[in-house]
């Protein structure tokens, strides 16, 4: 089991739902899909707290759903819900049919899953083959180094260039 070893303020307690896990993700430009991949409900957490930091939303996979980290109407997909986003980032999600029809229409997909066998990394834009844990940390960290109300500040650029920059390094 991995643990983000997180200590944020954001918590599964059913009683305080962050907004990133009760805003629109019809709406959403940024949504942050968490699989089963990501082991645990601590590294699930890790993951919506990264998506506070951005002001986008948090869903998850019916992997998710069946490890009670989220509620039905978070899942994405055929008995969920579809979001078409800006940006889709994938972490520990095998992109099953059931779940893909639901982000397909995304902007730009991005699947964060060691296994390159994979089905998600065949319809993402980018894909890298790394720890989801350990991106999620990589980003938080540097995301919590920029003034986030500077002007110009653009979490969804931030994001692509993020993960376009570990994708190419892989290939080196
Ligand atoms: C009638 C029906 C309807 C369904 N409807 C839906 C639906 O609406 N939505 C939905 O999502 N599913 C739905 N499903 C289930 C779907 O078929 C899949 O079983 C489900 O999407 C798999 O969820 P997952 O990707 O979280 O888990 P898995 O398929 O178990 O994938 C986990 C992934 O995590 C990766 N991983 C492992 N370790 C790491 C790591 N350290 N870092 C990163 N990645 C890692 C693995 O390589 C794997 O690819 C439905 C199924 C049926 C039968």
């Amino acid at each position: 089991m991995r643990s983000s070893g997180s200590s944020s303020a954001v918590t599964s307690s059913a009683e305080h739902r962050p907004s990133s896990l009760t805003g629109s993700l019809a709406a959403a430009r940024l949504v942050l899909c968490g699989g089963r991949g990501l082991g645990s409900r601590e590294g699930f957490f890790a993951m919506v707290e990264l998506a506070e930091l951005l002001g986008g939303q948090a869903a998850g996979t019916r992997g998710a759903l069946d490890a009670k980290w989220i509620a039905h109407d978070r899942e994405i997909g055929l008995s969920g819900v579809r979001t078409a986003p800006e940006v889709y980032v994938g972490f520990g999600v095998s992109g099953a049919n059931f779940h893909t029809i639901g982000m397909e229409h995304a902007g730009t997909i991005i699947a964060v899953d060691p296994d390159r066998s994979a089905r998600i990394h065949q319809l993402a834009h980018c894909s890298v083959y790394a720890d989801a844990a350990g991106c999620i940390r990589g980003l938080t960290e540097r995301v919590r180094a920029l003034d986030r109300g500077a002007p110009g500040f653009d979490p969804v650029a931030l994001v692509k260039g993020y993960f376009q920059e570990l994708s190419q390094q892989q290939t080196l």
